[in-house]
């Protein structure tokens, strides 16, 4: 008896053995094999892909393969008209004419239905844009923009162009009533044969143990741009693993279509020298490239860094002090670039 049931379970772990050798996926043994086959080798789980923007979970890895798209958005019509800023893995908030910004979302991994108020190019953010290869969505341009656009060869996505891609809301008035989603505007790069045809020049890190960081504590930042703007981010440890809720002007900065605040997971503070009146539409100039000082604010605590760009094109390498590259917090990056000398504090 004994013996007989020692020689069947040899027979099942042998089978067993050479079934999970010879294909991929060994057939669940019936019934529950105990003893040898126990020690047949267990099929790999499938290898976890991570948006390499946020370094945030992706379920398919075809989300992250397409080229990233960014979109230059109005902040001029009040705090909570935007739409779809809570969808993107990056957003750039960088100065415009009248001491107010224009922020530009870079989306990947995650679609927004609605984007917008989609507003006209400036050529500073076209930098931005062109390091992660993206292309740009936009609503006419400036004459600086649409020069570089030229020049550089920006892959542009102009309302102007392409208004099947964009819908006009009649509830806002022109120029803050353009919108569009980001499936039109992925569909439009597929039809060009540039969504996928990508290949990425940059690579970004992410903490592994975020508890291991440290630095001084960050739970309230006040950026105060020239003019008056101001931004501030609030550490609010109960959202998950812990995020900065945004403010502007003191009220919370809320998605239009959620209603939900803005939550930032890091926020890169980057000094330039360089802001300047380009035009009698006081239209701005600033230099991105080159090297600067900056300042990381992630996980309720901050340092300092170093910023370097050695072109429009080349992606911008940010390092701690030490040198070290520094590492993302898993989740949304806000990139605030505000001329070297304004003021940045935190408590
Ligand atoms: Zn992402």
């Amino acid at each position: 008896m004994a013996w007989g049931r020692s020689l069947g379970l040899l027979l099942v772990g042998a089978l067993l053995v050479t079934l999970a050798a010879g294909c991929r996926r060994a057939p669940a043994p019936e019934p529950p094999a105990a003893g040898p086959a126990d020690e047949a080798p267990a099929v790999p789980a499938p290898k976890p892909v991570y948006c390499p923007l946020d370094g945030l979970p992706v379920e398919d890895a075809v989300l992250v393969n397409r080229r990233p798209v960014a979109v230059m958005i109005d902040n001029l019509t009040g705090i909570g008209s935007q739409s779809g800023l809570d969808k993107a893995c990056w957003v750039f908030e960088i100065l415009a004419e009248g001491g107010i910004t224009r922020l530009m979302p870079v989306y990947l991994h995650q679609d927004a239905p609605t984007v917008g108020p989609v507003r006209s190019a400036r050529h500073y953010f076209l930098d931005k844009a062109l390091e992660f290869g993206a292309a740009y969505s936009h609503c006419g341009w400036s004459p600086q923009a649409q020069r570089d656009i030229q020049r550089l060869k920006v892959i542009s996505l102009n309302e102007f162009y392409l208004p099947q891609v964009y819908w006009r809301v009649r509830s806002k008035k022109e120029p803050h009533n353009v919108y569009t989603s980001t499936d039109r505007l992925f569909q439009e790069l597929d039809r060009r044969g540039l969504l996928t045809n990508y290949s990425r020049s940059w690579e970004l890190e992410f903490h592994d143990d975020p508890s291991a960081l440290s630095g001084p504590s960050a739970k309230k930042i006040t950026l105060k741009y020239p003019g008056g703007y101001t931004v501030e981010y609030v550490w609010d440890a109960g959202i998950v693993d812990g995020g900065y809720r945004r403010f502007v002007g003191g009220r919370p900065h809320k998605d239009a279509e959620t209603g939900q605040q803005l939550v930032a997971r890091n926020i890169l503070v980057q000094f330039v020298d360089g802001t300047r009146v380009l035009d009698k539409e006081g239209r701005l100039d600033m230099k991105l490239t080159g090297q600067g000082s900056g300042r990381v604010f992630q996980l309720g605590v901050t340092y300092e860094a170093n910023w370097s760009k050695g072109s429009r094109t080349d992606f911008t390498h940010w390092t701690e002090k030490n040198g070290q590259t520094v590492k993302l917090a898993r989740g949304q990056t806000w990139v605030e670039v505000m001329p070297r000398g304004a003021e940045v504090s935190w408590e």
